[in-house]
């Protein structure tokens, strides 16, 4: 769990008008990559207690889900797939 108070740029990447109020830091353990995924921290104690994160948190895209549930970002998840 990260907060961060200069978060901006991802806003307009929520299709949805949905009231975040916490960032959650996300590396991937393939490339090392950081994100930040913006969610509820209600959906997030929901998700950490053990609901599906589909369930709780349909708001971000499916590569930040895949990186939260996995560790791997969408790229490196793909590149996987490949193989
Ligand atoms: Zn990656």
């Amino acid at each position: 769990m990260f907060r961060n108070p200069n978060w901006n740029h991802s806003a307009k990447q929520l299709e949805q008008a949905v009231e975040t109020d916490l960032v959650v830091k996300a590396m991937c353990l393939v490339c090392g990559e950081v994100s930040f995924i913006e969610m509820l921290e209600a959906d997030w104690r929901r998700w950490r207690a053990g609901e599906n994160i589909q369930d709780v948190a349909p708001y971000p895209t499916v590569g930040e889900r895949e990186l939260l549930i996995s560790d791997v970002c969408s790229e490196c998840f793909d590149d996987v797939i490949d193989e």
